[in-house]
């Protein structure tokens, strides 16, 4: 490859385990803002000022036709992400640029994840730790923060792709819950798995799943059919003592919709590591007892972080190398 001409713009700092690859491929790497919040006017102004062949970007970087205008040479984009809902894939094709993201590598830490998001709601983990910190522990009691156990419950998943049956194998094998999924295809591997196990049942409608599920946990890309899959009505549909669960993006939940449901008691908790408007919240989730917020960390594992980097870097350097990268996504 002829690395040495190569200039590739990395929006934001990544793991040294992708950058060091492309040098080793003797690309030039500039590297972007250290904030999260790095407008696409700021990009847009860094990616004029050299000719550059690709570009690492974020799913924070929002990624158009007046971005690609910028960068007229680079014809890839790897997005360190699985999800690519920033970017305009669309607009992409019509120009000949690829796009590509990080499928996989992050599977089993936002599965995980997800999991820890179930216990911590059902077990009242953040709101007793709260408690502790503000001195209100007098001693044990009978029916000091009573909670659910996942044992023997319903799992409802919307959109079980990889994360989405990594999540229904660890529930049903770990904690014995029942699996129920809707998706718009539907798997036989989930439903009979190789591996054993009670395998995962399908449900015709989104409706069917919210109705039976104790636990409803989202695992669908954001894309126009998915913007408010849950809203005010699908809200309703759910069982009283039902916890909801989101690591998939924001923008899937009607978020207003839903602080107005968790005030009204219409579903018992939810759990969201993801956000309709990040960095921030609906009016008065914050103040909400009933749910646990994490700061869309469900991939934030050094393992995860770092298979990212290396298949970003290596579907650049495959592109580089006239070979096909293997992430490739399409509209
Ligand atoms: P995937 O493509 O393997 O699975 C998505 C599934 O959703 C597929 O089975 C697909 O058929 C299904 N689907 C698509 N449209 C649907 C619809 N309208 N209704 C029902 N099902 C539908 O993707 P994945 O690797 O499992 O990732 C899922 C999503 O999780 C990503 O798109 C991303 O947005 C999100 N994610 C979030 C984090 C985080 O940090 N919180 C990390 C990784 C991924």
């Amino acid at each position: 490859m002829s690395g040495s001409q190569r200039k590739v713009y990395v929006t934001h700092k990544i793991p040294e385990a992708g950058l060091s690859i492309l040098r080793k491929e003797g690309c030039e790497l500039d590297i972007g803002s250290e904030r999260p919040s790095f407008s696409k006017e700021e990009l847009i102004v860094a990616l004029r000022k050299k000719p550059y062949d690709a570009v690492i970007c974020l799913l924070t970087d929002v990624i158009d036709a007046e971005v690609f205008d910028a960068a007229p040479r680079a014809k890839i984009f790897a997005n360190y992400a699985v999800g690519f809902n920033n970017i305009d894939v669309e607009e992409a094709k019509k120009r000949g640029i690829t796009i590509t993201n990080t499928p996989g590598a992050l599977t089993e830490a936002v599965a995980e994840h997800t999991v820890a998001l179930m216990l911590a709601i059902s077990r009242r983990v953040v709101e007793s730790d709260r408690f502790m910190r503000d001195g209100s522990f007098t001693g044990w009691g009978p029916e000091l923060f009573l909670g659910e156990e996942l044992q023997g419950k319903t799992l409802g998943i919307l959109g079980a792709g990889r994360i989405g049956g990594r999540v229904a194998e660890i529930v049903s094998r770990g904690f014995g819950m029942k699996v129920i999924y809707y998706d718009v295809k539907q798997s036989s591997e989930l439903e009979h798995p190789k591996a054993g196990g009670p395998g995962a049942s399908f449900r015709a409608t989104p409706e069917e799943v919210l109705k039976e599920a104790d636990i409803v946990s989202l695992h669908v890309p954001l894309l126009p059919s998915t913007t408010h899959l849950i809203n005010k009505e699908r809200l309703a549909l759910m069982k009283r003592g039902a916890y909801l669960i989101n690591t998939s993006r924001g923008a899937v939940i009607d978020e207003s919709a839903l602080v107005d449901a968790l005030k009204r008691g219409t579903i018992r908790g939810a759990a969201l590591d993801v956000f309709e408007h990040e960095p921030s919240l609906a009016s008065g989730l914050r103040e909400l007892q009933n749910v646990v917020l994490t700061a869309h960390i469900a991939s934030a594992t050094a393992l995860a972080r770092n298979s990212m980097a290396t298949l970003a870097a290596e579907n650049i350097v495959a592109f580089f190398k006239g070979e096909k990268p293997q992430n490739i996504v399409s509209p």
